[in-house]
């Protein structure tokens, strides 16, 4: 099989290996389609410390059940799933919880070095961390699963309630991610997008955000809840000077590790400042339904599908100080959508 191997920082090679054998309690997946995710383009440029060299790197992936461990019930090869990449160790009470998310000792598939990911034409998976996908949705927006539900996970604890105004911080992958999945979990919410980038605030435009720059005097009503998709300090700043007392903040993004925040627009505004990290189980199947319920919009997400030999050359691009608007995708297979139907 094909595999993208991280030789180092700055260089992904193709590897053809020896097709894995699921061990006991997973399944292989064949790969049809894997996301590249900005935390791959910062663990491929080293910016971000969260990828090691040699590893196999993915983990939002579509794809086909290729074969099971003997010891699998109730998963039969040719299911069509999206893989859930965080492993909880299934003991704590985080996991006990449903929320492994919060496990101390969880891993996450194409993330953490000593699990490959899905990068490659097979990934191995523990047959629980499995979406069944209905046959409405084609393996290619599935691929979008998983960064839809980390704008689920966000949104839930968000709470945003009908006639709020939620500001959504950034119009990347995640926040256009936000902006679709408010548009069904929330749709008389009055969403508003910042985001710098021309074509990404349009394509955010398109799914129904109006404009705003928390820069400018007259940014129009506080808003009512923020979900920062960035994590820079001036989004934290932006957060907490443009909402009104008793707002809540969600932070996904992770741009900084360290911020400076006005404590006391915090404590005498009584905000609130949440962070949000991946997802829970639940939110994987709510995505499933927002992608199916509004395929038309989700495919605006997918700005172009490449294939494993394009892969490098991609790396560059999305790592270069113009990087497509939207989402792009490495398909491996697809029988029913040949890679050169995309084009
Ligand atoms: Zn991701
Ligand atoms: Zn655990």
């Amino acid at each position: 099989m094909r595999s993208l191997v991280l030789e180092d920082f700055g260089r992904l090679t193709l590897h053809h290996e020896e097709e894995p054998h699921p061990p006991a309690g997973c399944v292989a997946v064949a790969v049809a389609y894997s996301g590249i995710c900005g935390t791959d383009i910062h663990g491929y440029t080293g910016s971000n410390g969260r990828r090691r060299s040699g590893q196999v790197m993915g983990h939002e992936a579509s794809g086909v059940v290729l074969s099971t461990a003997a010891d699998v019930v109730g998963v039969s090869i040719g299911d069509r799933v999206v893989i859930n990449p965080l492993v909880g160790c299934g003991a704590c009470g985080a996991c006990l919880r449903g929320q492994a998310q919060q496990c101390p000792d969880q891993s996450v598939i194409g993330v953490t070095p000593s699990s490959p990911g899905a990068y490659a034409d097979v990934v191995i998976v523990p047959a629980g961390n499995l979406v069944a996908l209905p046959a409405a949705l084609s393996l290619r927006l599935a691929a979008l699963v998983e960064p839809l539900a980390v704008a689920v996970h966000a949104i839930e604890l968000g709470r945003p309630q009908r006639g709020e105004v939620v500001a959504v911080l950034g119009g990347g992958p995640i926040g256009q991610s936000v902006v679709l999945a408010l548009s069904v979990l929330e749709p008389q919410a009055r969403v508003l997008i910042s985001e710098p980038n021309a074509d990404r605030r349009r394509l955010c435009t398109d799914l129904g955000a109006l404009p705003f720059d928390p820069g400018s005097t007259g940014a129009g009503a506080p808003t009512d809840l923020v979900i920062d998709a960035v994590g820079h300090p001036a989004t934290y700043a932006a957060a907490l000077s443009t909402t009104r007392r008793g707002s809540r903040t969600v932070v996904i993004g992770l741009h900084s590790q360290q911020v400076t925040i006005d404590a006391f627009a915090l404590t005498t505004g009584e905000r609130s400042l949440h962070g949000s990290y991946c997802y829970t189980p639940t939110d994987l199947r709510r995505a499933v339904d927002v992608l199916t319920t509004r395929p038309q919009q989700a495919a605006t997400l997918v700005s172009t599908v490449v294939s494993p030999e394009e892969s490098a050359a991609t790396f560059d691009w999305l790592a270069s100080p113009a990087p497509p608007a939207g989402k792009v995708l490495i398909c491996f297979t697809d029988t029913n959508e040949p890679v050169a139907a995309h084009r």
